[in-house]
């Protein structure tokens, strides 16, 4: 097992060469488009399949094949440094990707991940379906029922999800509902809904502040059946930790919260992007605008903030580098994974906001990227778990005491 160093291997500068290249010749070019557009960049996802970028195969090697965990964040950041809204519908088919292989048997990650994503000529999508419209921070308050029916070996599945990535327009959709009204979190389990099947159908579609290129919208579940084998896990796997769960046993919730605290690195890594796009812009702009007869740069307001943006988004790197390494050793300690992605959302939120002060004017009209990156770096205290409940894992973890 190697020491934690932030140097990258040769394999992984190549990556991180690899993406941003992608990132600067396909995707900047594109992110205005798409942005006005709002809508899924099917010929920039193309692109990115034909080289390799967008499949399961990438997201395996990214993920699996490294057992620094710096490979995901390193790529992460050159492809959200691209553009987000593109850079998440790229991404986005990962969530469902993820989301089967945390609880699905290898059979079922095998049958249905590439599914998610595809061929380079006939692109797909995935999409992960937890949050609902009175439950998206409080995870126990779920209502989408699954309930299984013995006598044709199906399970009916009735609900409405929203603000989910991708969906009502993927392939494929995993959805989270309770078997178990009376168990709280412990009551639930996560189900793939094949493609085509009756019953699913894309609800309101939003219109976004930010990352505009990628589709989100609701997903209605009316009486959607789906075969006994969607669900994922087993059966007999649900039976008994259900029965557990019944007893008073512990159930597999600490393994979960690992899940997700080593997701979280990959997520601040692409709000890392963003903040960083944002900081070589307006360092560059500085340089080049003169007011009162001298480069901006030489006021030291504008040198000092952008000293600090470039120390803020350093300390967020290196909390997101470490948060990934600890999750690849299952060390987590402090809730670190929560720590790189709290401070990367706000980075990212804070940093977008100066180079449009940086700016002036210009950081206000489209002519500029930074409005845009702005809009897109606002998700990052949302999504994913929010600010507040980043904040609130860290103190848990903290303390060791149940802060509400
Ligand atoms: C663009 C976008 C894409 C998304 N993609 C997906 C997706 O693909 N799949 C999916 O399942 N979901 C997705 N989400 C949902 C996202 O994860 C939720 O919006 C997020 O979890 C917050 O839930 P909420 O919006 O219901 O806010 P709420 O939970 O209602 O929170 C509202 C406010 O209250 C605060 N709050 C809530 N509880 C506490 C507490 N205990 N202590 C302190 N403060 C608290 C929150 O921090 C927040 O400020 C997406 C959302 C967006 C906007």
């Amino acid at each position: 097992m190697s020491e934690f160093s932030f140097e990258l291997s040769e394999d992984q500068l190549q990556l991180q060469k690899w993406v941003h290249d992608f990132a600067e010749d396909v995707i900047r070019p594109a992110a205005q488009e798409w942005d006005q557009r709002e809508e899924t960049p099917w010929p920039i996802l193309a692109e990115a399949a034909k080289i390799g970028l967008y499949g399961w195969e990438f997201l395996a090697e990214i993920m699996m094949n490294d057992e620094t965990g710096q490979s995901s964040p390193v790529a992460m950041e050159e492809l959200f440094w691209g553009d987000a809204g593109i850079g998440m519908a790229i991404m986005g088919s990962g969530l469902a990707a993820a989301g089967i292989a945390a609880s699905g048997t290898s059979e079922q990650v095998m049958e249905w991940v590439p599914q998610c994503y595809g061929t380079a000529d006939d692109i797909k999508l995935g999409a992960f379906a937890a949050s609902e419209p009175d439950a998206g921070s409080d995870v126990s308050a779920y209502r989408t029922r699954a309930v299984y029916d013995e006598a044709s070996d199906e399970w009916v599945l009735n609900g409405t999800k929203t603000w989910i990535t991708n969906g009502g327009i993927a392939e494929i959709h995993v959805v989270v509902a309770v078997v178990d009204p009376e168990l709280g979190s412990a009551g639930q389990a996560s189900f793939v809904v094949p493609p085509a099947t009756p019953g699913l159908s894309m609800g309101q579609k939003f219109s976004k502040h930010g990352i505009r290129a990628s589709h989100t919208s609701e997903v209605v579940l009316d009486d959607v059946r789906i075969p006994g084998r969607c669900l994922l896990g087993s059966k007999e796997r649900l039976d008994a930790r259900l029965a557990r769960v019944r007893e008073g046993q512990p159930n597999d919730r600490q393994a979960a919260m690992q899940t997700f605290e080593n997701t979280r690195p990959i997520v601040a890594a692409q709000a890392i992007g963003i903040a960083r796009a944002a900081y070589e812009y307006s360092l560059d702009y500085a340089k080049e605008r003169v007011a009162f007869g001298q480069p901006i740069i030489t006021k030291q307001s504008i040198a000092f903030t952008l000293a600090d943006m470039a120390t803020e988004i350093d300390a967020a790197r290196l909390l997101t580098r470490r948060a990934a390494w600890l999750g690849k050793r299952r060390a987590f300690v402090n809730a670190e994974g929560s720590m790189a992605k709290l401070k990367a959302g706000r980075v990212a939120t804070w940093a977008t906001e100066r180079a449009m002060q940086i700016l002036g004017g210009a950081g206000y009209v489209t002519d500029h990227p930074v409005e845009r990156w702005h809009r897109d770096a606002k998700i990052y205290d949302i999504f994913e778990g929010t600010e507040q409940i980043q904040q609130l894992l860290i103190a848990r973890a903290i303390s060791g005491m149940r802060v509400e």
